[in-house]
């Protein structure tokens, strides 16, 4: 069930920082979901294919769909016709692989570079030398059906606020350096996306633009 309260006081919140929100509804039911369309809610987000797909298929056709969980290249082809944005394209190969499944479609697919900031092994994504060096190499000149809009990542599982302010500033200044280096012409440049139920107000102080925010919109 929804939590009206909490996405009020979410909305507001974000209101403020001019930040979007990226509303998760992995492993919500149909109902709850509808809940949060019928307040309003058009941006949604899924981690996995395989539960993103009925979503789909059975909710209203106006929701932005956003992918936030990793994504295996032979999965880009059941989501490509509608998938809005991706937020953790975390290969080249992945999103050499995106691109030629949105052409198939005629399509345009926003896409967000994951980044490595966690001290967790197991997070997925560019390290930061890596998304630099990688972009050195002008590797966009050729991918038509991809627009990468920013920069996506996730703090360390923590209870540590310090360090948590220090991985979003990190990724931040990473994003700045992106931005002025290879993106300076292109406004669609614009999206970091950081922040989760438990850190996102440290993220939006650190500057992000759009929260992944599941559980704190449901009611336990
Ligand atoms: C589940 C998930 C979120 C939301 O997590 P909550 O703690 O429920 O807010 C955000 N981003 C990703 C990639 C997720 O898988």
């Amino acid at each position: 069930m929804l939590n009206h309260q909490n996405l009020q006081l979410i909305q507001q919140q974000l209101a403020s920082y001019n930040a979007q929100l990226v509303a998760v509804t992995k492993k919500q039911s149909l109902e709850t979901i509808l809940q949060l369309h019928n307040a309003g809610v058009r941006v949604m987000g899924e981690n996995k294919v395989q539960e993103l797909l009925p979503k789909y298929e059975q909710l209203p056709k106006d929701i932005n769909w956003h992918l936030i969980g990793h994504l295996q290249t032979n999965k880009i082809k059941q989501i490509a016709s509608f998938v809005k944005c991706i937020h953790s394209v975390d290969s080249p190969k992945l999103l050499t692989e995106i691109d030629k499944q949105a052409k198939q479609h005629n399509r345009i697919i926003k896409c967000l570079l994951q980044v490595h900031i966690a001290t967790e092994e197991t997070k997925f994504g560019f390290t930061p030398d890596e998304l630099l060096l990688w972009l050195k190499q002008n590797p966009l000149n050729n991918l038509h059906h991809v627009s990468i809009v920013g920069l996506m990542g996730m703090a360390t599982f923590t209870d540590n606020k310090t360090q948590i302010h220090h991985e979003f500033k990190q990724l931040k200044q990473l994003f700045d350096e992106c931005k002025k280096r290879y993106f300076a012409l292109q406004d669609s440049f614009c999206e970091l996306s950081m922040g989760m139920s438990d850190d996102y107000p440290i993220a939006l102080n650190e500057g992000s633009t759009m929260v992944r925010i599941g559980s704190l919109l449901y009611e336990l």
